[in-house]
């Protein structure tokens, strides 16, 4: 777990790397997204990505690359050396930035939307839903002047 100074050091470590990256932006996004990581896992990591002629984002930390080979290779001690894991109930295969299963439950959600009121049934079920919504209700009536009259007239 990083300490808001240690944050503050990374992001200014990586500032210096690389200037165009401001040092702000990459307090926010190591608090967001690797506060969780030990110090010096992240400290390599980031140098590794910024040092990179191919990186144009310090986000690209966030995916699976090289970096994290590199902390493994460093001696890392920390959980998982590869990426954070998303942490929705079966979606911990997916890397937490970039989860293919929270974009495809994103898209499914509007087709659901759209799809649920075209969703007949017939009319003999809706007779039985009916049928079973007034016993529910009866029942429930029946419990409520029930327990109103026990607490009114106790025996
Ligand atoms: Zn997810």
């Amino acid at each position: 777990m990083l300490s808001r100074t240690e944050i503050e050091r990374l992001a200014a470590a990586a500032h210096e790397l690389r200037p165009d990256w401001p040092v702000k932006s990459l307090c926010t996004w190591l608090l967001g997204t690797h506060a969780n990581r030990a110090y010096r896992d992240v400290a390599v990591a980031l140098a590794w990505v910024a040092c990179d002629p191919q990186t144009n984002t310090p986000k690209r930390m966030d995916e699976a690359g090289p970096w994290w080979q590199a902390v493994k290779v460093a001696g890392s001690d920390a959980t998982d050396h590869r990426y954070a894991r998303c942490p929705e109930p079966g979606h911990t295969s997916f890397p937490a930035a970039n989860c293919a299963a929270c974009r495809s439950e994103k898209l499914a959600a509007p087709d659901e939307q759209t799809a649920a009121p075209t969703l007949a049934i017939s009319a003999d079920q809706a007779a039985i839903n009916e049928r079973g919504a007034a016993n529910a209700k009866r029942a429930l009536a029946h419990h409520t002047a029930r327990t109103t009259r026990t607490k009114e007239q106790p025996e």
